[in-house]
């Protein structure tokens, strides 16, 4: 079996519930390898800058040669060849950013093409499943009106009513209306008060049975990290992720020896850079992506190096319904897993991208896993047709 062709596909549509709550418009990049047999596979890559660029350079590599041998292509995409006069080598040599992530979105395919041609579900492949269905945290980050508490109790209240008992907000989206200086990577005293007031509230509507993580998105200084860990604390969080910018080890490494709320880390690294930050003692949780760690066998290699450390896994995730039923099969597939997050909730469509035929994506605040081959997905023609971004066709 040989690739005959690594396709993608850019989708469009509204995200009625985005970044504070507020409306946006997000996009989906699916990717599709073809063989000359009649197996394929699907996976998605994140439509950032760049990354098409380099897909199309990861298509060019992989045309002709075998689909099974998926460890070679991502070494050769993070790394390139190390044999002299190889002309295949990688076009950055550096294994982060846009290489990195298309790297992982084609690898996601191979490990659906593998399962469907070794008639296994991926999970099969990662050495088999500790548990039949995988936990879901809900991203919620903030709410249209930061000000009004009663906005801040129904956030709490509303996703545990759809069956979800696991939320995340963002640290930034809970009092930015008290800012007083966008760049100084501050906590003012007025916002430690709104948020200790505010999180009390989405306590209050969610219920002491739902637990809730905070996300900081590494804007923060050390001194105001400090700071908001007793608001942490207090309101029973159940992690801090990435409270500081994550170039410093020393600086997480320091906060989280003054903090018993766990702190979680890693949505963009690459497995080296997890590495570092266990070995120096900065994090409690490990929170790959899929679409960036290097694919599916790079986040599986993560949560098994955290186990050596007796440290759980967390999956970060703003994809769709493929990225996030491939994050469940590594999430089955881990014996140290925590939680698998999704943003979508207000976004039907993002959802429905694809589909596993008589099970719905999420029950009950999980994935429920099955044995089809592969991811066991297939995509869903009529809604990516309604949703094709300008230019793009169907595969
Ligand atoms: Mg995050």
């Amino acid at each position: 079996m040989r690739v005959t062709d690594v396709r993608t596909m850019l989708l469009e549509g509204p995200d009625p519930h985005g970044i504070g709550g507020r409306p946006r418009t997000w996009q989906v990049l699916l990717v599709r390898v073809e063989t000359d047999s009649d197996v394929y596979g699907l996976g998605e890559a994140p439509a950032f800058m760049g990354v098409r660029e380099a897909l199309a350079y990861g298509r060019d590599w992989l045309i002709g040669r075998d689909p099974i041998q998926a460890g070679p292509f991502t070494r050769m995409m993070l790394y390139g060849s190390m044999l002299p006069g190889d002309p295949q080598t990688s076009p950055t040599a550096t294994p982060t950013g846009p290489i990195a992530w298309a790297a992982s979105g084609i690898e996601m395919a191979l490990c659906d093409l593998a399962g469907r041609a070794f008639r296994a579900p991926v999970h099969a492949l990662l050495g088999g499943a500790y548990r039949d269905r995988v936990r879901v945290y809900i991203d919620r980050s903030g709410v249209t009106n930061p000000t009004q508490l009663d906005a801040w109790e129904r956030a709490g209240a509303d996703a545990s009513e759809r069956d979800f008992g696991f939320l995340k907000f963002d640290l930034e989206q809970i009092a930015p209306d008290l800012a007083t200086d966008r760049w100084n990577r501050t906590l003012n005293r007025s916002q430690l008060a709104a948020i200790s007031e505010r999180l009390s509230a989405v306590r209050k509507g969610a219920g002491d049975g739902v637990d809730i993580a905070i996300d900081a998105h590494m804007m923060f200084d050390l001194t105001s990290s400090l700071a908001v860990v007793p608001v942490l604390e207090s309101a029973g969080i159940a992690w801090f992720e990435d409270p500081t910018p994550i170039t410093n080890p020393d600086a997480l490494a320091d906060l989280r020896s003054r903090c018993r709320v766990p702190i979680c880390v890693g949505e963009m690294f690459v497995p080296e850079q997890f590495r570092l930050f266990v070995d120096r003692g900065a994090c409690d949780i490990v929170h790959p992506d899929l679409l960036f760690v290097g694919g599916v066998r790079a986040a599986h290699a993560v949560g098994q190096y955290a186990d050596l450390h007796y440290l759980p896994l967390a999956l970060h995730n703003n994809g769709s319904a493929m990225s996030t039923v491939a994050a469940a099969h590594v999430a089955a597939a881990t014996p140290n897993f925590l939680g698998l997050e999704y943003h979508f909730l207000d976004a039907k469509w993002i959802g429905e991208v694809v589909r596993r035929e008589g099970v719905e994506l999420f029950a009950s605040g999980t994935v429920p896993m099955t044995d089809a081959p592969g991811f066991g997905v297939e995509l869903d023609a009529d809604v990516c047709r309604r949703h094709l971004a300008p230019g793009e066709s169907l595969f």
